[in-house]
C-alpha cells in the first residue's frame, strides 16, 4: 500500500454538505482531505434547487455567494410558483419571487423583506456543486482526491485511519486524520460501517420524476414564466421544475396512494398530461430521478472521532426545500467546533455540543416537513373536478384551487421559521439566562437575543451588513462605547480565546436587541447577553469553550 496520505480533517463525500465544510474548515486553518468516488466534473444528480436565505449567508462568508447567484435560471426569469391546470394551461394562482435581477429591488416577493444580507436562491444542484467544487479545488488547505471510494475505516485514542480504493485503478490507499466525517449521502458507507441505525417514519409518498430536455416547452406557456409550476389537475398531480430555463426540466408526477408501482404508472401519459401536451408534442428523456419521500434520521451523529453531516445523518421529503439546507448548517455547526479544537483554544469536550445542538433541530425539521408534505398531500387530492370547465363555474373553481394552493404552500416556499428561527436551547456551550426561546412555525419566527437564537441581522448606519462585521470566530456586540469589556478580552486571551469587539451603531438596534451586550458565536447564534459583564469573565469564557462541561 502506498504510503498514508494524513490530514487533520477526513471528508468523505465532495456533495454539497461536504465541499461546504471542507471551505470552512481551511478558512479557520485546518487542513483537509475529501475522498469522493465521483470523477472531477461528473454530474450530480439534478435534485436540490433552493438554496436558503441561511445557506446563502454561510456561502456570502465563504466568498461564493455573488458567484452562485449569479448561477440557474437567465436574470429575468421569475422564482415564482405558479399554480395551473397544466403547465401550458390557466392559471389558478402565483407566489411572486422575483427573478436574479431584480431579487434586492422588488420588495413585493414573499420573502423579500427577511431580514438577511443574503435572500433564498434558486439554482440546481447541477449547476451550484461544480461551483463549489471549483473554490475547493482552489484552496490550499484541501486535497479532493477524486475516483476514491471509502471502503473500510477504523479509529483509535488519536487519530483516525481509512482505506480507499481507486475505482479506475484498484489500488488501494491509506488516509488517516484525527476525525473523519461521513458527509456520503443517504447510503453513508461511514453511518452503515458505525453500525448507526436510521430511525422515524418509513414510506409516506412516491414520485415519479423525469428529467426532460425540451426546448419548445417554454413558448408554449399561457402566462409569465415560473420557476416551479403545478399542475393543478383531477388525474394526474404534479409539477415542473425549470432547470436552466430554456430546454431542461424537472416533472414530478405525484402517485396516489394506490399506485406504488414505479413503473407500472404510465410515465408518458402523465407527463404530457402535468404539462398539457398533446401526442405530438416531443421531449427527450435524460434520466429518471423517482423518489421515495421518508423521514429518517440517524439515532446518532457521532462516534468519537467520527461524525455525520448531511444527508448522510438525515433524510426527509424535499418539502420546503431543506434536505441540503440542514446539511449546510451541519457543516457550519461542525467547522467551527472541530476547528476550536484543532486550533488548540478548546478541549475535545466542545465537539459534544455537536450532537446535542444539532439532532433536536434536525428532529423538528423533519416533522416541519412531513407535516407540510401531508398538508400538500390532502390539498393535491382535493382538486376540483370542474376545474377545466369553461364558464363561470369553473373560473370560480380555478380562483379557489389557486387560493388554497397559495395558501397551503406559502410557508415552504417563503419558510421564514426555518431559516430564522431555530434554536439551540440544550446546548453544553450557550449561557442560558432562563429565558423562554420564542417558538417558529415552518413560515413564522420572531428575531430574538435568547441565547442559542440567531444573531438578529441589523444594517449598520453606515449601509454594513451586521453579518460582514461579524468576525469568523467570538464577536462580542456592544451597544453602548461606554461600557468596559477588558476583563472578558482578558480572559479570552488567557485561554486563547479568539474574540472581537465590535461597536453596533445602527437605528436598528433598539427594536431588535434588549440588552447591551451580546456574544455571537462562529456561526451567528446567541451565546451570551448582559447589560454587563460576569462577574467571572473567566468562567464564561470556560463555558464557551466547553471546558466546564469536561471537568
Ligand atoms: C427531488 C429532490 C429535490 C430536492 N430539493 C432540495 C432543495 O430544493 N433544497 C435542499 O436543501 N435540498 C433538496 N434536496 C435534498 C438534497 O439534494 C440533499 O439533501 C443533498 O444532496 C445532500 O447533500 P450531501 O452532500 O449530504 O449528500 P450527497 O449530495 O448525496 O453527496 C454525497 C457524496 O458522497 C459521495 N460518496 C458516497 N459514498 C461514498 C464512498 N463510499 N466513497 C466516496 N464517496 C462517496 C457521493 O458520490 C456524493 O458525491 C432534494 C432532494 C431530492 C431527491
Amino acid at each position: 500500500m502506498p504510503s498514508e496520505r494524513v490530514s487533520s480533517v477526513l471528508i468523505v463525500g465532495a456533495g454539497p454538505v461536504g465541499l461546504t465544510l471542507a471551505l470552512d474548515l481551511a478558512r479557520r486553518g485546518i487542513e483537509v482531505a475529501i475522498i469522493e468516488q465521483r470523477r472531477k466534473g461528473d454530474a450530480p444528480d439534478p435534485k436540490c434547487n433552493h438554496v436558503s436565505s441561511r445557506s446563502m449567508e454561510v456561502f456570502r462568508r465563504l466568498g461564493v455567494a455573488a458567484k452562485l447567484r449569479n448561477a440557474g435560471l437567465p436574470e429575468d426569469y421569475p422564482h415564482a410558483i405558479a399554480y395551473r391546470t397544466a403547465f401550458t394551461g390557466r392559471e389558478c394562482g402565483r407566489i411572486h419571487i422575483p427573478c436574479r435581477r431584480d431579487r434586492f429591488t422588488d420588495r413585493t416577493g414573499a420573502d423579500s423583506n427577511w431580514p438577511t444580507p443574503e435572500l433564498p436562491h434558486r439554482v440546481n444542484q447541477l449547476m451550484l456543486e461544480p461551483i463549489l467544487f471549483d473554490y475547493v479545488a482552489a484552496t490550499p488547505r484541501v486535497k479532493i482526491y477524486n475516483r476514491v471510494e471509502l471502503v473500510s475505516f477504523s479509529q483509535g485514542e488519536d487519530q483516525v485511519t481509512a482505506v480507499g480504493r481507486d475505482l479506475d485503478t484498484g489500488e488501494v490507499q491509506s488516509y488517516s486524520a484525527r476525525y473523519l466525517i461521513g458527509c456520503d449521502g443517504a447510503r453513508s458507507t461511514v453511518r452503515r460501517g458505525l453500525g448507526i441505525k436510521l430511525e422515524g417514519d418509513g414510506e409516506f409518498m412516491r414520485v415519479q420524476a423525469t428529467f426532460i430536455r425540451a426546448p419548445q416547452l417554454i413558448a408554449q406557456q399561457q402566462h409569465e414564466r415560473a420557476w416551479m409550476t403545478y399542475s393543478l389537475n383531477p388525474k394526474w398531480n404534479g409539477n415542473v421544475i425549470a432547470i436552466d430555463g430554456r430546454e431542461r426540466w424537472m416533472i414530478f408526477n405525484y402517485l396516489r396512494p394506490d399506485q406504488f408501482d414505479f413503473d407500472a404508472v404510465d410515465r408518458d401519459g402523465s407527463i404530457r398530461a402535468i404539462l398539457g401536451v398533446g401526442p405530438d408534442f416531443t421531449y427527450e428523456v435524460v434520466s429518471k430521478q423517482d423518489w421515495i419521500g421518508r423521514r429518517l434520521i440517524a439515532e446518532a451523529f457521532r462516534d468519537r472521532r467520527i461524525f455525520l453531516a448531511g444527508d448522510a445523518a438525515h433524510l426527509w421529503a424535499p418539502l420546503a426545500g431543506y434536505g441540503m439546507n440542514a446539511g449546510i448548517a451541519d457543516a457550519m455547526n461542525l467547522s467551527w467546533l472541530l476547528a476550536a479544537h484543532l486550533n488548540g483554544w478548546a478541549p475535545a469536550a466542545i465537539l459534544d455540543a455537536y450532537e446535542a445542538e444539532r439532532w433536536p433541530i434536525t428532529e423538528q425539521v423533519s416533522h416541519l416537513a412531513m407535516s407540510q408534505a401531508e398538508e400538500e398531500t390532502r390539498r393535491r387530492s382535493a382538486v376540483p373536478a370542474n376545474i377545466l370547465d369553461e364558464g363561470v363555474e369553473g373560473e370560480q373553481a380555478r380562483a379557489e384551487a389557486g387560493r388554497v394552493a397559495c395558501e397551503t404552500n406559502i410557508k415552504q416556499f417563503a419558510a421564514a421559521g426555518l431559516n430564522f428561527g431555530y434554536f439551540y436551547d440544550s446546548s453544553p456551550l450557550i449561557a442560558y439566562d432562563g429565558s423562554a426561546h420564542p417558538t417558529y412555525t415552518l413560515g413564522t419566527f420572531t428575531s430574538s437575543t435568547v441565547p442559542g437564537c440567531r444573531v438578529p441581522h441589523l444594517w449598520f448606519d453606515d449601509g454594513r451588513s451586521l453579518y460582514d462585521a461579524l468576525g469568523p470566530e467570538y464577536t462580542l456586540l456592544r451597544f453602548d462605547p461606554s461600557l468596559d469589556v477588558g476583563p472578558l478580552a482578558t480572559a479570552a486571551q488567557k485561554r486563547g480565546f479568539p474574540l472581537t469587539v465590535l461597536d453596533v451603531v445602527s437605528r436598528e438596534a433598539a427594536a431588535l436587541y434588549s440588552t447591551k451586550l451580546v456574544l455571537a458565536r462562529p456561526d451567528q447564534h446567541v451565546a451570551w447577553r448582559g447589560d454587563d459583564l460576569p462577574g467571572d469573565s473567566l468562567r464564561l469564557i470556560d463555558h464557551l469553550r466547553g471546558a466546564l462541561a469536561q471537568s
